[in-house]
Parts: C-alpha cells; sequence; structure tokens
C-alpha cells in the first residue's frame, strides 16, 4: 500500500534515515493535529447542538401544549358565551327563553358545539326552568274560580259520560279565562282536564283527535302560562300512548335539565361550573354533565360530557395536526404515560381534566430533519479532512520524489567517483610501474599492457554508460528510428565484445533465425541496449562462461535475448534491478558496477516501444530478452517514399 501511495519510497536510501522519518513524522503531524482537532470541534459542535436541539424541542412541545390548552379555553369561552342573558325575573319568560336559546338543539343529533340542554336561573341562582313543580314555583298563580267549575263537573256527570263531562269543563275553563290556573304544586289544572277527557273519549269520537291536537299544542308552547317540565314531560308521554303523531322540541334537552336540577336541588350554584352525574330513565346508570355557566348568571349550558370531550378533542386537534401533535383529553388523576407524552390541567375550565400531548410524530419529524442537517455538517467536514488527507499526500510524494532526487545525485557523484577512480588507479601504477622499470621484460610489458588496455575499454564503457545515462536524465537522447535489419544491430554489439568473449573459458555463440524482418530502431541506441546485456552475462557469469545471443521472431516483435549460466538472482528482484542505480545485494560482490547498465537497457527499449523480459534462476543462469516491434507494412512504405 504505502509502496503504491509513494513508488519511490522504497528505493531510498537516505542517510541517516531519521531524518527522513522525522521530516515524514513532522509533515503527518501537520495535517493529522488539524484534522483531529476539527473532527473534534465538529463532534462537540454536534452533540452541543443535539442537547441544544432537545431542550428547544421541549420548550416548543410545552409551547404547542399551553397553545392548545389556550385553543381550548377559547373553545369552552365560546361555548359559554352563547347566551349572554339577562337574568329573567318570571318563570314564564324563563320557559321562553330556554325554547329560544335552545334553537334547533335537542332535535336530532346535535351539531359539533350545540349544547344538549340548559337551565334558567333566577337572580337567586334557583333554577326556574326546567324546574321541578312542587315548591318550585312560587307563588303559585292559583285561581279559586276554578273550585266553583269543578262542582258544576260533578253535577255534570250525573246526566253525561264521563268523556262528556270533562270536556264540558275544560270548555268552561278556557272560557272563564282560567288557562293560567295551577295546583298548589304548579302544574296547570287544564291540560290535565284535557287529557282526562281524552282518556274517557273514545278514538272514533269526531272530538278525540281535535282535543288530542289541542293538548298536544299546549304540551309543546313554552309561552305562558307555563308548564312545568315534569308536567310537560308526562302529558308527552301519556300524548304519544293516545296516538299523537306530532315530536316535542326539545325533549331530550328538558329531560337532561330535569335530570341535573334533580341532582342540583337546593344547591345553587351560578358560578362555578362544574360536572355532575345524572340518572336519565331509562338511559344507563347515569351519565356525567358538564355546566357551564354562561356570563351574566341567567343560564347554564349543559353539555353531555363524553360528548364534549370528543368534540374539544376535535377541535384542539384540528389546529395541531399540521405541526404533527395528537391532544387528548385525561383525568387529572391518569397518570402520565408514554414516551414523548407531555400533560397540563386545563384549569378552571375543566376542573380535574387534562391536556395530554403526545410529541412523538413532531419530535420524529423535527429530528429528522435535525438528522439532515448534522449528516450535512459531518459530510462537510469529513470532506475537509479527506481534501486535507489528499494534499497531504501529496505532498508527502512530492517531498519523497525531491529526497529521491538527492539521494540520485548523491549516489551518482559516489558511484562515479569509485568506479572511475578504480581503473584509473590501476592504470596508473601499471604504467608507472613499466616506466620506472630499467629493464623492461617484454613479456610482463606485454601483460601489464593487456591489463591496461582491459581496463581502458572499462573506463570507456563506463564514460559511456554515464554520458547515455545523463542524456536520458535530460530527456537529451536523440532518436534516430530508421528501418532497421536485426542482423544490424547484432553485428555492431558481437564486434564490440568478440575480443573478450573470444578469450578461453568463454563459450559465446550466437543464433540468427533466417529472413527475420525489419525492425524500426535507432542502431546505436539498440546496440548499446544489446551491449549491456552482453557485458552483464560476461560479468555475472563465473569462470567457465557459456553465453548465447539469439535473434527470433516472436509476433509481432523481434526477440534478442541474451541467455547465460552465471549466478543468477532472487527473482523477487525483478522489478528493481531497472531502477537507476539499484545493484543487486550480494555479500562479497565482487563484480563491480555501477548500477546503470539494466536501466539505460529499459529507457532504450521503452523507447523503442518495446519490453525487457528477465527470467532468472539463482546459482543456474539468467535470460535477459528484449522485445522491439517489426516494422509494419504502412511504416514501411512511408519510409520507402
Ligand atoms: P551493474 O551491472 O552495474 O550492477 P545493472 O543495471 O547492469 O548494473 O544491473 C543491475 C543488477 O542486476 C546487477 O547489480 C546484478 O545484480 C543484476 N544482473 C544484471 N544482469 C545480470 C545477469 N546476467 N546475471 C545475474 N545478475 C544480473
Amino acid at each position: 500500500m504505502l509502496s503504491r501511495l509513494f513508488p519511490s519510497s522504497l528505493g531510498l536510501r537516505l542517510k541517516p534515515r531519521g531524518e527522513l522519518f522525522v521530516s515524514l513524522l513532522g509533515i503527518g503531524l501537520a495535517v493529522a493535529l488539524p484534522a483531529v482537532a476539527w473532527v473534534w470541534t465538529t463532534v462537540r459542535t454536534l452533540d452541543r447542538d443535539r442537547r441544544d436541539w432537545t431542550q428547544e424541542l421541549q420548550t416548543l412541545h410545552r409551547f404547542r401544549l399551553e397553545e392548545a390548552i389556550r385553543t381550548l379555553d377559547v373553545a369552552l369561552k365560546a361555548r359559554g358565551s352563547r347566551a349572554g342573558h339577562r337574568t329573567p325575573s318570571r318563570v314564564s319568560e324563563a320557559g321562553v327563553l330556554f325554547r329560544d336559546l335552545l334553537g334547533d338543539a335537542g332535535e336530532g343529533v346535535p351539531h359539533e358545539g350545540t349544547p344538549d340542554g340548559l337551565l334558567v336561573l333566577a337572580a337567586d341562582g334557583t333554577p326556574l326552568y326546567p324546574a321541578l313543580a312542587i315548591g318550585v314555583i312560587n307563588p303559585p298563580e292559583v285561581d279559586v274560580r276554578g273550585e266553583t267549575l269543578m262542582g258544576a263537573f260533578h253535577q255534570r256527570l250525573l246526566t253525561q259520560s264521563m268523556g262528556d263531562a270533562y270536556l264540558g269543563l275544560a270548555a268552561q275553563w278556557v272560557e272563564q279565562g282560567l288557562e293560567g290556573s295551577r295546583s298548589p304544586s304548579g302544574r296547570l289544572y287544564l291540560p290535565s282536564i284535557e287529557l282526562a277527557a281524552l282518556q274517557q273519549l273514545s278514538r272514533d269520537d269526531p272530538r278525540f283527535e281535535s282535543t288530542l291536537e289541542s293538548l298536544a299544542r299546549r304540551v309543546s308552547r313554552h309561552t305562558a302560562p307555563l308548564m312545568p317540565a315534569s308536567q310537560r314531560l308526562f302529558l308527552w308521554r301519556e300524548l304519544q300512548r293516545l296516538g299523537a303523531r306530532a315530536t316535542l322540541p326539545a325533549e331530550s334537552a328538558e329531560v337532561l335539565g330535569l335530570a341535573v336540577v334533580q341532582e342540583l336541588a337546593g344547591k345553587p350554584d351560578r358560578e362555578q361550573p362544574t360536572v355532575k352525574t345524572v340518572h336519565l330513565s331509562g338511559e344507563g346508570p347515569g351519565q356525567k354533565v358538564w355546566l357551564l355557566p354562561a356570563p351574566g348568571g341567567g343560564v347554564i349550558w349543559l353539555y353531555q360530557l363524553e360528548r364534549l370531550h370528543r368534540e374539544l378533542e376535535a377541535q384542539v386537534n384540528r389546529s395541531l395536526v399540521p405541526q404533527g401533535y395528537r391532544a387528548k383529553l385525561v383525568s387529572q388523576r391518569d397518570p402520565v404515560s408514554g414516551v414523548g407524552a407531555l400533560q397540563a390541567s386545563i384549569g378552571s375550565a375543566l376542573p380535574g381534566w387534562a391536556l395530554r400531548l403526545d410529541t412523538s410524530v413532531a419530535t420524529a419529524e423535527l429530528a429528522g430533519s435535525a438528522r439532515r442537517q448534522a449528516a450535512l455538517q459531518i459530510a462537510s467536514a469529513a470532506s475537509a479532512v479527506i481534501l486535507g488527507a489528499v494534499l497531504s499526500v501529496l505532498a508527502v510524494r512530492r517531498f519523497l520524489q525531491r529526497v529521491r532526487l538527492t539521494e540520485v545525485r548523491h549516489d551518482f557523484l559516489t558511484t562515479i567517483s569509485h568506479e572511475l577512480r578504480t581503473p584509473m588507479t590501476s592504470i596508473r601504477m601499471l604504467i608507472d610501474t613499466l616506466v620506472s622499470d630499467p629493464n623492461p621484460q617484454p613479456d610482463r610489458t606485454r601483460a601489464y599492457l593487456e591489463v591496461v588496455s582491459r581496463e581502458t575499454l572499462r573506463l570507456g564503457r563506463l564514460v559511456d554508460d554515464y554520458l547515455t545515462f545523463a542524456r536520458l536524465e535530460r530527456g537529451g537522447m536523440n532518436y534516430d528510428f530508421q528501418p532497421t535489419a536485426p542482423e544490424t544491430v547484432v553485428e555492431a554489439a558481437v564486434r564490440s565484445v568478440e575480443p573478450r568473449f573470444a578469450a578461453p573459458g568463454c563459450d559465446f555463440r550466437t543464433e540468427i533465425a533466417r529472413e527475420l524482418p525489419m525492425i524500426q530502431a535507432d542502431v546505436p541506441s539498440l546496440t548499446t541496449a544489446l551491449l549491456n546485456l552482453l557485458e552483464n552475462a560476461f560479468k555475472y557469469t563465473g569462470a567457465d562462461k557459456r553465453i548465447l545471443l539469439t535473434v527470433t521472431q516472436s509476433g509481432s516483435t523481434i526477440c534478442f535475448a541474451v541467455i547465460d549460466n552465471g549466478r543468477g538472482f532472487d527473482p523477487r528482484q525483478r522489478s528493481r534491478i531497472f531502477d537507476k542505480f539499484y545493484r543487486v545485494e550480494r555479500s562479497g560482490n565482487s563484480v563491480t558496477g555501477a548500477g546503470l547498465g539494466l536501466h539505460i537497457v529499459k529507457s532504450i527499449v521503452d523507447a523503442h516501444g518495446g519490453r525487457v523480459e528477465v527470467e532468472t534462476t539463482p546459482g543456474e543462469g539468467s535470460r535477459f530478452a528484449i522485445h522491439v516491434p517489426i516494422v509494419s507494412d504502412d511504416s514501411e512504405r512511408a519510409y520507402e517514399t
């Protein structure tokens, strides 16, 4: 991994290594510290944001709850203020008010917000309507004239049927203007007389229907003389039994009102809204009714608590739905339950009741957007860190390149001075010896001169290599590619090595295939490359040298292969032997060299568009092969023209 990022770092031989390590550490720290600081700050900020956000969320939920309670309060007040009314002073006024205020209430399914009933109160808080008959209507509007009519009634019974007698009594009652006359308990006499007549008359009697209608009208009338609610409801049930088809407006409101009055008996309560349990005949064990006094105190609205709760909940929820909240009315005694539930009492408007807010949906929605924001923050921090890392990798690469360059210069100078000095020294020593010898022996002189010649050759090759290397490094190699017969290159190289390769102990052979196609080559440089391979084969084989040069066609390339029986090297070093100044480390390496030969070979072959192959077995030998592309027909024709 490291070698892929910093390919040149493995070839580093900087001395001291500690210096490089310290430099890299410095760069690493310079990048890592701000990155760590940045990440740390981001994490801290996110954590703080999360805490702030949780607090803000709590505040927001509380605010929504308070808002919901305000909405509830307004809804309750709106219901109460349906009747900001004068207090009636007379019972008959109370009855009219009852009818007027209820409007369509009491008929069919009540609309949202419509009360289920109401009480009309006297100034002292006593319910005026609906009222219990006994002891409530004060003073009873009784007319003693009725007494004489009752006497006439009894007389009539002697000669007439019971029904006729009652009908006669009723007619006289009206005649005498006694419609408002009441019993001491407040009940109107006339409707009771009419009912008695109906009960006596046969249904086929022509007077039955008219009497039934007259009584039904009286029962459904709320004007003076006002009938007590209990009498009205009693008569109404009797009329139903007798076959009356009409409906009684506000019947259910009146039933409810009466039940509440019974519950309240003797306990007037004008100011405080309250909840009462009332028992309605035939409707289960009882139901809760909420009493809401209207401003002014003349009226108390009655709502069935269950229905009221449903409606209020719906009303509050309509205002909360867009924000993702859900409210529920609960008894204040219920403990708060469920995650994200907030609860607050409603106060005096609905004593004993609390509003519970389910905040889970709103929290989830808000959390979603908060998460998106945090992710954005993390992403920007991460990209900054990644950018920093990339920049630092580039910086380190650049740094390593510079280090490598410095190394190359250093190695170059070291190697060149060593490699040049060695042959120079031996040449000088041999010549000095010959010059200072007063009696030079011909054999010894010849042997010395042969060594001088060899060293001069070596020196020449070294200088050539350095010059080629210097040109390659500068990018100053001028290639002149021409269609070339492969044999031309082989001949030039063989001619150069022949004197030495022909020496005893060296078996050098060449095998060149016939009618090889032309290659596109710069003859001098390709000869140098082949020469370097031959030189290495010579250098890295022992006393019994066997070197073979083959030239064959291999697909679209010509392959120049140099095979030797030398010492070979560890195949794992294969990719590195082409690096400049690289030499395979060996203990007691007796072979001298600058580590430039194969680097030059590869550079030249690359420039020819070819490739170099290496096969080696330590202790057995090596095969180095240069592949150079054959001239294609097209390019050949181009050269001919
Ligand atoms: P030099 O020969 O000056 O050391 P080269 O670049 O020519 O540099 O070779 C690089 C290394 O490759 C040599 O040090 C040697 O270890 C190895 N090498 C090259 N040719 C052969 C060969 N024919 N047999 C064994 N080892 C070789």
